[in-house]
């Protein structure tokens, strides 16, 4: 872990297919291209959270807010006081075979009319979900918590993290981490799929917004490496472009075989931080373990391709 080091993978890339070009210099740019903020679990403002990214050396920022774009606009007004570039990001949940599966949408076409009706829908999805996470809750004696969960969201639609904060203020359990382990995470009574859309629909939705859709966090999900390749084959044909080589708390040995995925399938690589709140130093905006060698970077592919020389 460390500063990321984003120049220094585009030298390497076309310093291997020989063309002489200028080399681009480690300092050059840094990107982050996985974050959350306010308008979905994340504890900053929209504003506040590009000004941290700024300070953090982030040079090229993608807001990716849970199944919503509500952030970015705040988000643009910032980067354009503290001089940073915006690329415009969501992270989208669906299913895949019974898992839910996050995909990331970049540098898309934020007033594209289907997406943004897509996103209401997912809105709505998370509502309906949020009422049966607490009707599910309030069968185990633990009462009135979507109206709680939804005064931590602000009065947003509430998250699973929300719903984790009102259980650890109210004593429940001790941490975060708990309320997942006994309420909220896999196999729990806050773990309610039924709500999403499929895997090809959104990246439909992405795609069709002129935007590519990357799987988020591959190691996440806990699947096998065998189901692992059949969800990143079945995300490529449904027209996915990339998946995150580089996230936030994966080994060494996991960053190596998502690089492997990658190759394998043809597929461009993305880097984030998964930032959600301050004082998690594993996962702080612009701090990405440095990507292997040998990947093409998905920024490459931007309307404003970041880190490709002049002269290829
Ligand atoms: P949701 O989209 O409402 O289902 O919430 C998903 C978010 O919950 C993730 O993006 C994480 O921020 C958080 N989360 C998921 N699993 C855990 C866990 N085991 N411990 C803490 N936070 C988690
Ligand atoms: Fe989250
Ligand atoms: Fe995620
Ligand atoms: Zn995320």
């Amino acid at each position: 872990m460390g500063p990321c080091l984003t120049g220094t993978l585009a030298h390497c890339i076309n310093s291997e297919i020989g063309i002489d070009v200028t080399i681009t210099q480690e300092a050059d740019f840094c990107i982050d291209l996985h974050c959350h903020s306010t308008a979905s679990d994340g504890a900053l403002p929209p504003e506040d959270l590009v000004r941290r990214a700024s300070e953090k050396g982030v040079t090229h920022l993608a807001l990716t807010d849970h199944d919503t774009i509500s952030g970015l606009h705040d988000a643009t007004m910032a980067a354009q006081t503290v001089g940073i570039n915006l690329v415009a990001g969501t992270e989208l949940s669906c299913l895949w075979k019974s898992h839910t599966i996050h995909i990331v949408g970049l540098d898309f076409d934020t007033s594209n009319e289907n997406l943004n009706t897509a996103l209401e829908r997912q809105n709505d999805n998370r509502w309906r979900r949020a009422r049966t996470i607490a009707e599910k809750l309030a069968k185990l004696k633990i009462d009135n918590m979507v109206e709680k969960a939804t005064f931590k969201a602000g009065g947003d639609v509430p998250g699973r993290p929300h719903f984790a904060r009102v259980l650890v203020e109210e004593g429940v359990v001790k941490d975060s981490a708990q309320a997942f382990k006994r309420y909220l995470g896999t196999g729990k009574a806050g773990d309610v799929k039924g709500f999403w859309p499929s895997l090809e629909e959104v990246v439909q939705w992405i795609t069709g917004a002129g935007g590519i859709a990357v799987l988020a966090h591959p190691r996440k999900y806990k699947l096998t490496a065998t189901k692992l390749r059949a969800l990143t084959s079945d995300f490529r044909q449904a027209g996915g472009r990339a998946i995150e080589v580089a996230t936030s708390g994966q080994s060494s040995g996991d960053l190596g075989f998502l690089a492997e995925l990658c190759r394998r399938e043809n597929l461009l690589a993305s880097q984030g931080s998964d930032f959600h709140f301050p004082g998690a130093p594993w996962c702080e905006l612009g701090s990405i373990m440095k990507m292997p060698e040998g990947l093409e970077p998905v920024w490459h592919y931007f309307r404003q391709p970041v880190g490709v020389p002049a002269t290829v």
